[in-house]
């Protein structure tokens, strides 16, 4: 391998889904794209860097990091990085997290600048242009590099079927044109079908939500990742149809405010219909802190434990409110009602779900599931392939590399886990 030209390398996904981190290098310059924690790490498993030049190999520090987006999967590394290498990460993206460390999912980046949609960031020889991604995480990025005059897009994470479809529909026609290498992801290609998530359009989940509100009587609770704003406007729009207002814990409050969007439902006066219900254990985390300010922000626009009792079926919880629900059981406030699983499958898989799913089976209460996924589809993947029209197609987070040839054809290239390529 030569030193010259436009180089990558894999550290992490060429036949993983999670733990992304790709290094890139030009002449002696070289920037890192994410640098996720896999999937498979617990939270005490210790996960080396990866040994890109400068972390693990000798040479100088990378220019800079950039984060596609903020799933632990793409930044959960980034407390191991050692000080003085620049991060940028869309703002939206950032303030979620900072929002979300508190309520212990999330970081406070510390970044040194922001990614805009289709607005070119130069650092060093890269020209590195970001694109709005439809994507399960707020304020995703598709990354353009640019360096020595070739080309490589990475998709990051991203979708067409989400509440941000019409930002992969204008990604489309106006896809960067002259990619020689396009590094993209393939979670939706598996070995197994039977492993595949729900593809249904957000606004689908969202139809079929309002019904289940409907036909239900008495209190549902809606379980889901507080950082899932796409899914949050669902479940607000749903409860609407049902004609039910919506409560939301104060992680998902705080997370809803820190995007700074008045188009997304948030505990404030603007939105009548949102109210925040806390769950005891964000009641004691705040106490614990003593950080009651937090408590302050959604005061007036509390609903508590007798309105849930006096009027169930006027109500929709949203949010972290799994370890609450034996309390509801016990205390009958789920009588006539249901769970709504709004979430991965695989999250009810392990010992603790399955532990979840008896105990609402035994208390007669239905857990339904109303969920889709953060991924593209194989035919919006094929869209996106022949958009771009890349020289040649490198797959990344994907547990099936080797299904890419078949979906999208000889131009695709499969690249191993720690390997030099040239773009
Ligand atoms: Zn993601």
């Amino acid at each position: 391998m030569t030193s010259e030209g436009f180089r990558v390398r894999i550290h992490r996904g060429a036949n993983e889904i999670g733990g992304s981190c790709v290094e890139l290098r030009y002449g002696d310059a070289s920037v890192l794209l994410d640098l996720g924690r896999p999937l498979w790490a617990g939270r005490n498993d210790v996960v080396p860097l990866p040994p890109a030049i400068g972390l693990g190999e000798p040479g100088s520090l990378p220019l800079a990091l950039i984060l596609s987006h903020g799933h632990q999967d793409h930044w959960g590394l980034v407390p191991d990085l050692p000080p003085g290498i620049p991060l940028y990460v869309g703002k939206g993206a950032a303030d979620v997290l900072r929002a979300a460390e508190f309520w212990g999912a999330g970081i406070d980046l510390h970044e040194s600048g922001h990614l805009t949609h289709r607005q070119p960031l130069q650092i060093g020889p890269f020209t590195i242009t970001p694109y709005l991604a439809d994507h399960s995480a707020y304020d995703a990025y598709s990354l353009l590099i640019e360096a020595g005059g070739r080309r490589l897009l990475y998709s990051g994470d991203f979708r067409g079927h989400g509440r941000k479809a019409r930002a992969f529909e204008e990604f489309l026609v106006d896809a960067p044109a002259d990619v020689d290498v396009l590094l993209m992801e393939g979670t939706n290609l598996r070995d197994d079908e039977q492993d595949a998530e729900s593809q249904a359009t957000e606004s689908v989940v969202e139809a079929e939500l309002a019904q289940t509100l409907t036909d239900i009587d008495g209190l549902v609770v809606v379980l889901c990742s507080a950082q899932n704003i796409d899914r949050l406007v669902t479940v607000y729009r749903a409860a609407l149809r049902a004609e039910r207002n919506l409560a939301v814990d104060l992680y998902t409050a705080e997370v809803a405010a820190a995007t700074g969007r008045d188009t997304i439902p948030q505990v404030n006066p603007q939105w009548p219909r949102v109210s925040a219900y806390l769950p005891l254990t964000q009641r004691v985390r705040v106490k614990q802190a003593e950080e009651f300010t937090r408590t302050e922000a959604v005061k007036g626009r509390r609903i508590f434990d007798e309105q849930l009792v006096d009027e169930p079926g006027q109500w929709v919880l949203f949010g972290a409110f799994q370890a609450q629900v034996a309390r509801m059981l016990s205390s009958g406030q789920l009588a006539g009602g249901a769970v709504v699983w709004s979430m991965w499958d695989g999250y009810l898989k392990d010992a603790r779900g399955q532990r979840f799913v008896a105990t609402l089976e035994a208390a007669g209460v239905p857990l339904i599931h109303h969920h889709t996924s953060g991924h593209a589809s194989v035919d919006d993947l094929k869209r996106f392939v022949e958009a771009v029209d890349p020289v040649t197609v490198v797959p990344i987070h994907t547990e099936a590399p080797q299904q890419f040839e078949s979906a999208f054809g000889s131009r695709v290239v499969q690249r191993d886990d720690g390997k030099w390529w040239c773009v």
